[in-house]
């Protein structure tokens, strides 16, 4: 062997065996960061009961936010609160430089879904109030926790780079993340990452559907319902003329669109004339632009309605959101680190609790205990018919989320069934699987830079050169009194 090819032997042996060490460090780095989070189980059970019993519904989040950013705060990042004009919205960084990675949490409950923790038959904490019907409360925590993880293996490995929490209040209608990225939150972020409470666990790049959401108020004349109706001019009529001519619309849209509404005002007294009447209107689409032409009928027929019965009308659009794009590059990489996690299973007393709930729903539920110890396997084209404000931060950043069995399965999301979940033991042990397979897929993205660019190229491939950010909501201050 001459000289130069001794060396060239010598030199790739040693980088061979660098980056063996290296990679047994990392490994070993990722093996103490799922520990730690392990170690502080019940602390996140404890923030998680927390803000599970705060209960706070959109933008009113002031404690659930609050005890958020102290934990970060105490946990050595620096947290900035009141962001994008709504006072319960914050974003924590610790670190500095590229890439710049966010984790998003919410903490937001649902009106009406009060319910008792861990027990199988409806019995409200206290009537009418609010609950943590869609586990809002886990998954502010499970990002929490994830975020804390990933900031303490950042600071022992030496790895450069930013990370973040992003607070986001009133998920649920509120539209909270839109003006987030309306503000220039996500301007300089290379990924996203983040989860949701479910009944399986599972990493496939879902999408959502598109949502706009509006209060449409009609103004009449008052007048006595019996002495002088003819001198009235009702707004109920005009919500009620309103409403039946969306309902009849219904046989006229793509099938897969859907549209509620509630009336939320709707006169005083029977024997008055109501000057004032209001209906609260959704309307979703798996695809934003075909949406944009439902809404705009369902406006027209408002405008209609009250032609038709002499009345004002005024439109106040409460929220818009984007269907979520998926990355399936990002899905595959968290696929990997969630089936590394794996699911988990129930005590003897979960097990009955589960079985319990599961007889209280409508239907038999389709997926069977036990469902929650395997993880599913990744499907494309999947479309949920429900909607998220993250779509907006998935149009603005490649963005990864994951399902977490925290529900008995069949239990489904804003029924006092996953109040009932998200309180107790099961929601715990989902809000774990995913604070770790989130933890570990952040750490892929700060570890290897060619996780970003293959999830970019996809996004802009995807997102088209000629898209361009808009929202409906362009100029509007955030509702915060949406829910009062
Ligand atoms: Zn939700």
């Amino acid at each position: 062997m001459n000289r130069s090819r001794y060396i060239g032997l010598l030199l790739m042996l040693v980088w061979t065996s660098t980056a063996t060490a290296q990679r047994a460090a990392d490994t070993d780095d990722r093996a103490t960061m799922l520990q730690r989070i392990d170690a502080r189980r019940d602390s996140y059970a404890t923030v998680a009961k927390q803000i599970w019993g705060f209960a706070e519904v959109g933008y009113q989040e002031e404690k659930s936010s609050a005890l958020l950013q102290q934990q970060l705060r105490a946990a050595g990042f620096q947290v900035k609160a009141g962001v994008a004009d709504i006072p319960t919205a914050f974003v924590a960084t610790f670190g500095s430089g590229k890439p710049v990675i966010g984790i998003v949490g919410e903490f937001d409950a649902l009106p009406g879904l009060s319910q008792e923790a861990q027990t199988a038959a409806r019995h409200a904490i206290e009537d009418n109030a609010a609950g943590h019907g869609c586990g809002h409360n886990l998954l502010g925590t499970g990002a929490l926790a994830a975020a804390v993880a990933v900031k303490e293996w950042l600071a022992s490995s030496g790895h450069a780079g930013t990370l973040r929490y992003y607070g986001t209040p009133a998920e649920e209608g509120g539209s909270g993340k839109v003006y987030m990225v309306r503000a220039g939150l996500f301007g300089d972020v290379d990924a996203v990452v983040s989860w949701h409470p479910g009944d399986r666990n599972e990493a496939s790049p879902t999408s959502s559907t598109a949502n706009i959401t509006g209060k449409f108020r009609f103004r009449g004349v008052a007048a006595h319902a019996a002495a002088a109706p003819d001198r009235g001019r009702s707004a109920l009529d005009a919500v009620e003329a309103m409403d039946y001519m969306v309902n009849m619309m219904r046989e006229h849209v793509p099938q897969e669109t859907r549209i509620h509404y509630i009336i939320t005002r709707g006169g005083a007294a029977p024997n008055v004339v109501p000057d004032f009447a209001e209906a609260y209107y959704y309307a979703r689409q798996p695809n934003m632009r075909i949406l944009d032409g439902v809404w705009e009928r369902i406006v027209n027929a408002a405008n209609g309605a009250a032609l038709g019965t002499g009345t004002k009308m005024e439109l106040e659009v409460t929220g818009a959101v984007y269907n979520v794009l998926p990355n399936e590059y990002l899905s595959g990489v968290m696929n990997r680190n969630l089936e590394r996690i794996g699911g988990f299973s129930y005590t003897p007393e979960e097990a009955k609790f589960a079985e319990e709930i599961r007889k209280t729903l409508t239907d038999p539920p389709d997926v069977a205990i036990g469902s929650q110890e395997a993880v599913r396997p990744l499907r494309t084209g999947a479309v949920n018919s429900s909607s998220t404000d993250l779509a907006d931060v998935s149009w603005t950043v490649p963005t990864v989320s994951m399902t977490a069995a925290t529900f008995a399965p069949g239990v489904p999301a804003h029924s006092w069934q996953a109040t009932a979940c998200a309180g107790g033991t099961i929601g715990v042990k989902g809000m774990m699987v995913a604070a770790k397979s989130m933890a570990l897929t952040t750490v892929d993205l700060f570890t290897d830079p060619a996780h970003i660019q293959k999830a970019k190229a996809e996004f802009d491939q995807k997102r088209g050169p000629n898209f361009k950010y808009t929202t409906r909501l362009a100029d509007r201050k955030p509702a915060l009194d949406y829910r009062k």
